[in-house]
């Protein structure tokens, strides 16, 4: 059996929902078990559970041996519903999410620029709670923003990319919102989507490597998210790779996101002779690629090559066993994987060379689930008392 695995209390609650989500009804003492905590903690959390209307009591079966008939324990996904708001350059991606981690709705509109950004996010989430109010009620809203966020205090410090800068914006949903706003850095929120519903159901401790124009790293230790001082940890594409290498948009020179960010990437290919066309982007890319155009091949190859290169000094600083990679530019994958492996594993100390590396397809509502399971990751905030 594995050894008692850190719990922070907080999580435990929601990790017991996620749990009987994914596994379906389980005895408290089969809880207890496989989610590696004692049967009194188990017995205590799933009291509040019930007494929430969040999980009920099935009728026990028929015990096998002596002790105490076994009471199965089923979750109630619609008991509560949680609304995970994504904000990108061009557009929100909204999704409704039960308890279960599952969405049971979801939306998209075109960010327009006209408005403020606190103007235009609470028209619109006013509209989507009143939408719901009769049919599945919001508990709480998560909005997950690219850039530096204070998850604390909900402050946007820095999104370069929306140009926002000292953005109190959970404050400001809060007080026009009728019920709790969580707002945290993009990335960040996808690692705790992870965390309960993902990767943190085999592992403790993994990195969450996003690849997109900008490059980022959710990293779990123990089963915590770390935010760093200011919320601002996980600012990967930063790293100082070559201090003779192009500008930066952090000021910086050389930094690893100006060699294997998109706009990179596209740069370097268009450099290199690519004929991308105006007003090219990633699926021109990808068309050369899959083209075999040398030249793209070669520039994606070396990109993967650094980028893996550099996550195995992340994985021999932490000893990690376990990376997720994530981000639009996984379209890229087919071509920057192979290097990235090969390099990540080369890279990393003997005892971590089986690390795992997990990609899934991307799909653009999953910044907006980790959204909204900022909300479940902290269940003290949506329950009634
Ligand atoms: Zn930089």
């Amino acid at each position: 059996m594995k050894a008692q695995r850190p719990a922070p209390g907080d999580l435990i609650q929601t990790e017991i929902l996620a749990l009987l989500g994914a596994a379906g009804p389980l005895s408290r003492a089969e809880i207890a078990q496989l989610l590696r905590v004692g049967t009194a903690t188990v017995t205590d959390h799933t009291r509040r559970l019930i007494g929430e209307g969040f999980i009920r009591e099935l009728k026990p079966h028929a015990s096998s041996g002596k002790g105490r008939p076994r009471v199965p324990l089923q979750l109630v996904p619609t008991a509560a519903h949680v609304l995970g708001l994504r904000v990108a350059i061009d557009h929100l991606a909204g999704v409704v999410v039960g308890l279960d981690g599952q969405i049971t709705d979801e939306f998209r509109l075109p960010l327009r620029v006209a408005e403020s950004p606190v103007a235009l996010l609470t028209r619109v989430l006013q509209e989507q709670i009143e939408a719901r109010r009769n049919t599945t009620p919001i508990r709480g809203v998560g909005v997950a923003v690219p850039g530096m966020v204070d998850p604390v205090s909900g402050v946007v410090r820095l999104s370069a990319i929306m140009d926002w800068h000292d953005l109190p914006l959970a404050a400001e949903l809060g007080r026009a919102l009728p019920v709790p706003v969580l707002v945290d850095n993009d990335l960040r929120s996808s690692t705790t989507a992870e965390l309960l519903f993902g990767m943190g159901r085999d592992h403790d401790d993994f990195l969450v490597l996003g690849i997109g124009d900008g490059l980022g790293m959710g990293v779990v230790l123990e089963r915590r998210v770390q935010r760093g001082a200011d919320g601002f940890s996980g600012e990967f594409g930063h790293l100082p790779v070559d201090r003779t290498g192009p500008r930066c948009n952090c000021g910086n020179r050389g930094c690893l996101q100006s060699f294997v960010g998109q706009t990179a990437l596209l740069e370097r290919a268009r450099r290199a002779g690519v004929e991308l066309g105006p007003g090219y982007g990633l699926s021109e890319l990808v068309d050369a690629a899959e083209r075999g155009e040398p030249a793209v091949l070669a520039v994606l190859e070396e990109a993967g090559e650094l980028l893996g290169r550099s996550v195995a000094g992340v994985v021999n600083v932490l000893a990690i066993k376990a990376v997720k990679v994530i981000g639009e530019s996984l379209v890229l994958w087919p071509h920057l994987g192979p290097a990235f492996t090969a390099a990540a594993v080369a890279g990393a100390i003997e005892p971590l060379r089986d690390l795992e590396i997990t990609v899934a397809p991307w799909r653009d509502t999953e910044h907006a689930r980790g959204a909204a399971c900022l909300l479940l990751a902290r269940s003290g905030a949506i329950t009634r008392a």
